[in-house]
């Protein structure tokens, strides 16, 4: 009986000639196995597996272009350049007749849409979507699978894709291609490529399956919060599209048009019920869920939903109106206090990157004593970033003369520079000129004229050299209602190509040399 059930699954499929050879050989062998031995069971298991794939099966791209673009928008608000990407991609696709042979990698901080996007993306041209996380995997098995001398063995994750989605051109999206490769056995990224890489995985071989499958038509995207520690080899096959974070007026528009009616939705309320003023939306934004994406965001509305839904079940009259002292009745009281940068004399404001998404960073620098010349640092700072404290030291030092500070402070002064928050490991350049305005705000015993933040490498000569992530740290100032931002000189094309609303209410000074930082601050 199991054998006609597998026979019959096989019926109008395009089976390979290779499979069907294994497949007949296979039930050969079933059927002079006796029922109860542990061959059989592993044939039958075989068998069961290799029969119930979707071969030769592929659902038929819809590249309709304007679709897309309504699917698209009508998910996610905002990621315009994300969204003029993807069309891109598929208008590309479209031309060609065919997407598939593509891996795209989605990368940002966590919450910022990454597998919505990718969601999206399959509806839009009708495909199945299957997604996992390649983060936690150890063993090359759970990609390739495991031969079947193995008790227990399986096929690896991309055969059980297929499998449960029917058909062998899905869009299959691996979560976490940062995360892998910490304690892999044998080489994630030539076991990742062998299934990736359009030029391998049409024939693709899976251990436990020992016969090949074609995967070239299917679709990858994987994502990731940080592109240095993805392999190489990986990075270099894939079409990269960054997502970088939301400023306040992009998260209240989320909020309203997604995860509030999401919310109020899953709960079976009415939005009549529960009025959500923009105030109090602004303020479980800032007091409650100050991140770069928007996961927090929807967890806290989540809690602001179920609590209501409590009180409207327990007799409270309807609508409750939440306003912002609603919300604290709700949340408590909010974590966050406004993000208020540190101020004084030897502390300046920096932005740093993260796999986080942006930040602000407080640089501070104190004289412990004057009995002798030395220089201290604490924060968890990483190599490079030690480098650049080091060099930003001997810069100030060497020209205390003429940023009018003591020319001989530093002589007879051990100071002592920290960067909070003290536990978070932190590294890169970018620091540079901070911690140099840091040590000058010192010597000249004056501290920063307004609050600003800034960025940027500094050299031992003086010059401000660019840095990465300049979208992140200008959203992450704006969430720190940070108006004024210094940037080095060689950023202002990054700058300039910003979206208008992230630009508006910011005010920035470019910096080529020291000098230009110093102009602006004192
Ligand atoms: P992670 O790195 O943690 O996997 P992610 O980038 O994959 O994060 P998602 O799960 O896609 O994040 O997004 C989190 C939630 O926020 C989802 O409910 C998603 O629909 C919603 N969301 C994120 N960005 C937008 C947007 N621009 N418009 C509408 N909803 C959004
Ligand atoms: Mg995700």
């Amino acid at each position: 009986a199991d054998i006609e059930r597998f026979q019959s699954r096989l019926e109008g499929l395009t089976v390979p000639e290779e499979a069907q050879t294994r497949i007949d050989e296979e039930i050969q062998k079933m059927q002079v196995l006796e029922s109860g031995s542990p061959e059989y069971s592993v044939t039958r298991n075989y068998l069961d597996w290799i029969t119930s794939l979707p071969w030769g099966v592929h659902s038929e791209d819809q590249l309709d272009i304007p679709r897309a673009r309504r699917i698209l928008d009508r998910d996610h608000d905002g990621l315009e350049d994300v969204k003029r990407r993807i069309i891109e991609f598929l208008a590309v696709g479209a031309t060609r007749g065919d997407i598939g042979g593509s891996i795209l990698l989605l990368v940002g901080p966590p919450g910022v849409g990454k597998t919505s996007i990718g969601r999206s993306v399959a509806e839009a041209v009708g495909r199945e979507f299957y997604r996992f996380s390649v983060g936690g995997m150890r063993d090359e098995a759970e990609i390739k699978g495991h031969r079947r001398t193995y008790v227990g063995a399986m096929p690896g994750k991309f055969i059980q894709a297929v499998k449960d989605v029917g058909t062998a051109n899905p869009v299959i999206m691996l979560d976490e291609v940062d995360k892998i490769g910490m304690s892999f056995q044998g080489d994630p990224a030539s076991a990742l490529l062998e299934v990736l890489d359009p030029e391998q995985n049409s024939d693709f071989l899976d251990h436990y399956l020992d016969v090949r499958f074609d995967l070239s038509r299917s679709l990858f995207i994987c994502t990731a919060n940080q592109l240095d520690t993805i392999p190489s080899a990986l990075l270099d096959r894939m079409e990269v599209i960054h997502l970088a974070g939301y400023i306040t007026e992009e998260k209240v528009a989320i909020a309203k048009h997604h995860l509030w009616p999401r919310q109020v939705e899953r709960a079976g309320l009415k939005r009549g019920q529960l009025p959500l003023t923009d105030a109090a939306l602004r303020h479980v934004i800032d007091g409650y869920a100050r991140e770069s994406g928007v996961r927090n965001l929807e967890k806290q509305l989540g809690r602001l939903v179920r609590k209501a839904a409590v009180d409207l079940l327990e007799g409270h009259e309807a609508p409750i109106r939440l306003n912002q002292k609603q919300v604290e009745d709700y949340l408590g009281k909010p974590p966050f206090q406004r993000e208020k940068p540190l101020a004084g004399i030897g502390v300046v404001t920096g932005l740093a990157w993260t796999a986080m998404g942006g930040t602000t960073l407080s640089v501070e620098a104190t004289r412990v004593h004057t009995q002798q010349r030395g220089f201290k640092l604490t924060g968890q700072l990483g190599e490079v970033m030690q480098e650049s404290a080091s060099i930003a030291h001997s810069y100030i030092s060497s020209h205390l003369d003429e940023y009018r500070g003591d020319p001989s402070f530093f002589d007879e002064s051990f100071i002592h520079l920290h960067v909070p928050e003290g536990a978070t490991p932190k590294d890169g350049p970018s620091a540079g000129v901070t911690m140099a305005t840091a040590l000058l705000s010192l010597a000249r015993d004056q501290a920063p004229a307004r609050p600003l933040a800034m960025t940027g490498e500094l050299t031992l000569s003086g010059h401000v050299y660019p840095v990465g992530g300049i979208r992140e740290k200008v959203i992450a100032a704006k969430r720190a209602r940070v108006t004024e931002v210094i940037l080095p000189e060689g950023n202002r094309r990054d700058f300039d190509e910003l979206p208008d609303h992230v630009r508006k209410g910011i005010t920035v000074h470019f910096a080529e040399r020291y000098q230009d930082v110093f102009r602006v601050v004192f």
